[in-house]
């Protein structure tokens, strides 16, 4: 999924998850040693966002809690609350599209990274300490790096920055040194699953595979428009020699040009656990994300090469990491569906 770009937190608050709850009371333990650059780690899909808001949260709060979790009630919290503390910075989705003014006048997210260490300069609005958040933070390159390495190297006193990201890899070195590590807490497949039947999803573990045990990810795959194209999606590539590449990455076009970025990541997602799957099925193992499709899953697999699958599987990974970047989602949709029926060729 591509991640939001909205410069401020959405209201109301996204609450602690229920699996993140003892390891924010953890990390918050260590807050009088805590370093002040964090990078928090995970894959998508299991909550890091609300995670770092809610780590953000206990340390502006005034009156924490015995466990050192933000209280919900003081000025700071209920500012948070309301997006509106002063002492709070969210910089979003910092390289994107190219379509807007504002991000062709600084692709890079550059200006935005110098807005954030001017901001850190600043004296506290409410006496006490500041956040920053950056997210995704693997979005960060080498020129908006640069512009926040000062910060990383010498904070102003009082000042967190928490770095969000599931792809560290991809971020400047330079950066990554100057941070403390945090693994995102992830659920168990029982506290997704129940989280997931919380939220209302009746076939919570079917969806849970399909989205690689990530709750948040499910959640969002559940809508019955998703599951819909998901079924039209996987009916095609289940019949490559039929495979319609051309109508089915016209389907991307539909709406607007954010959902159509949506569109490709869930597609994408589709055909890397397709082939993941199809991997297994060649090695005689069910399929983990799609069990629904196992009888053509281990039919194809008996025709494809193992390595050409995973080079195109390579390939996939690839264009996943730049799905948010500007492109066009019906012609990498096509291509990467041509070679996909090239495959069983
Ligand atoms: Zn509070």
């Amino acid at each position: 999924m591509v991640e939001e770009a909205d410069p401020v937190p959405a209201a109301p608050w996204p609450e602690l998850l229920p699996w993140q709850a003892a390891p924010a009371v953890a990390l918050l333990a260590k807050r009088a040693t805590l370093p002040h650059a964090l990078l928090i780690t995970g894959p998508g899909g299991i909550g890091k966002r609300a995670f770092a808001l809610n780590v953000a949260r206990a340390l502006l709060c005034e009156s924490p809690r015995s466990d050192a979790l933000a209280c919900g009630a003081c000025p700071s919290c209920t500012y948070a609350a309301s997006a509106q503390h002063p002492d709070l910075l969210m910089v979003q989705r910092i390289e994107a599209d190219a379509d807007t003014e504002e991000k062709k006048k600084d692709p890079y997210g550059v200006d935005r990274i110098r807005e954030l260490t001017e901001w850190a300069t600043l004296t506290s609005h409410r006496g006490g300490r500041k956040v920053a958040i950056v997210y995704p933070a693997e979005s960060l390159n080498v020129s908006s790096g640069n512009a926040l390495l000062k910060t990383l190297e010498e904070p102003p006193p009082d000042t967190y920055l928490l770095l969000v990201s599931h792809q560290p890899g991809r971020i400047p070195a330079t950066l990554r040194s100057r941070c403390g590590f945090v693994a995102a807490p992830r659920p168990s497949a029982d506290e997704a699953r129940q989280w997931l039947q919380a939220q209302g999803v009746t076939d919570a573990t079917a969806i849970l595979a399909q989205a690689g045990g990530a709750p948040l990810r499910a959640l969002a795959l559940a809508e019955p428009a998703w599951q819909e194209e998901r079924g039209v999606w996987l009916a095609a590539l289940a019949k490559p020699s039929a495979l319609p590449a051309v109508a089915l990455a016209a389907r991307l076009e539909a709406r607007q040009r954010e959902e159509r970025k949506d569109r490709l990541g869930f597609a994408l997602d589709w055909l890397l656990a397709w082939t993941a799957d199809l991997a297994r099925a060649a090695a005689g193992a069910p399929p983990l994300r799609n069990p629904d499709f196992a009888d053509a899953l281990h039919a194809l697999a008996a025709t494809v090469a193992p390595v050409a699958l995973f080079r195109y599987h390579r390939l996939l990974l690839r264009q996943r990491a730049l799905v948010a970047h500007p492109l066009q989602p019906k012609l990498v949709a096509e291509s990467l569906l041509f070679a996909y029926r090239d495959l069983f060729r």
